[in-house]
């Protein structure tokens, strides 16, 4: 079984062609721009959307643990007694309530791909597997890979870079394209933000750039007042040219995950900031044509 957050049919991002991606649950990391929060924990995640909540009562009603109080129409939720017996999500007639983390066999997941064969055909597509962080479900990861290979189709991983060399290693011969961030070249900057083992990271980069340099693209979420200075936008630039990655997508911050930090109940860090002026990084693009890079913002 692999769980599984969210299935998106013809995405057109997150590598060649119209694709579908599988979203993985768990992840190691804690970024705290992340679009997609609701995949950190292993566990299902409850997501309250306030704008359809009525305050009618009925998911309290439902819960036989207490998790849900409503005191004077303001809903609160108690991750600690809840057992996600899912009865609040049934009983909720507005769709107020969905719980984030489904599971799927890997045949089921190998269906559901192979819907769209002809788009994938004709568009040079295929599927995606992100997250979360895909190998958190490793052997879930290898055996959903080595069915889909099986099936012809390409599949690239969008991945954090960080676990241990000998998983990568025993998966990278089937992988079509690895999507990897590098998130900032200063390993404690990156530790104290994310909790992400930057030398794991960079060691991991090196590997697959030494192995398999054709089937790595280098993405850096460019991110306020974390990396979006000049200094260690070229940090990153300078390692991709230095370690043979040819390709770098610079990724303009945007806060459209908001609403699954609210949602959550959780506070989101970045809840004052706009969608970043793509137009801040097209000077990079020259500065990694000299570098030997070819620099894509975007994506
Ligand atoms: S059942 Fe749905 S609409 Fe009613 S209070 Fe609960 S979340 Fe809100
Ligand atoms: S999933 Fe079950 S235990 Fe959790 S809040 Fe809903 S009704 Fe209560």
């Amino acid at each position: 079984m692999i769980r599984i957050t969210n299935i998106e049919r013809f995405a057109t991002h997150d590598g060649p062609g119209i694709r579908t991606t599988f979203f993985f649950k768990g992840c190691m990391l804690h970024c705290p721009w992340c679009s997609n929060p609701e995949t950190w924990s292993s566990s299902p995640v409850l997501l309250h959307d306030a704008k359809k909540c009525t305050s009618c009562g009925l998911c309290e009603k439902a819960c036989a643990n207490g998790a849900i109080r409503l005191v004077n129409g303001q809903w609160t939720y108690d991750r600690h007694k809840c057992r996600v017996c899912r009865r609040c999500e049934a009983e909720c007639l507005n769709d107020a309530i969905s719980f984030s983390g489904n599971d799927y066999t890997v045949s089921e997941l190998v269906t559901i791909a192979k819907k769209d064969l002809d788009f994938y055909e004709e568009s040079q597509g295929g599927v995606t597997l992100s997250g979360g962080e895909v190998f958190m479900q490793f052997e879930g990861l290898r055996e959903l890979v080595h069915a889909l290979k099986k099936e012809g189709l390409h599949v690239a991983l969008e991945t954090t870079g960080c676990y241990s060399n000998e998983k990568l290693k025993e998966i990278a011969d089937e992988i079509d394209l690895f999507l990897m961030d590098l998130k900032h070249t200063d390993a404690e900057k990156l530790y104290e933000a994310t909790g992400a083992d930057g030398q794991l990271v960079m060691d991991n980069f090196r590997y697959l750039a030494d192995h398999y340099p054709e089937k790595i693209i280098l993405r850096m979420p460019v991110i306020p007042r974390f990396n979006d200075d000049e200094e260690t936008i070229l940090s990153v630039l300078d390692f991709a040219a230095q370690t043979g990655i040819a390709e770098v997508d610079l990724l303009p911050f945007h806060p459209l995950g908001k609403s699954k930090w609210i949602q959550m109940g959780r506070r989101y860090a970045y809840e004052n900031d706009k969608m970043m002026d793509k137009e801040n990084l097209y000077p990079y693009i020259q500065i990694g044509k000299e570098k030997g890079i070819q620099v894509k913002v975007g994506g």
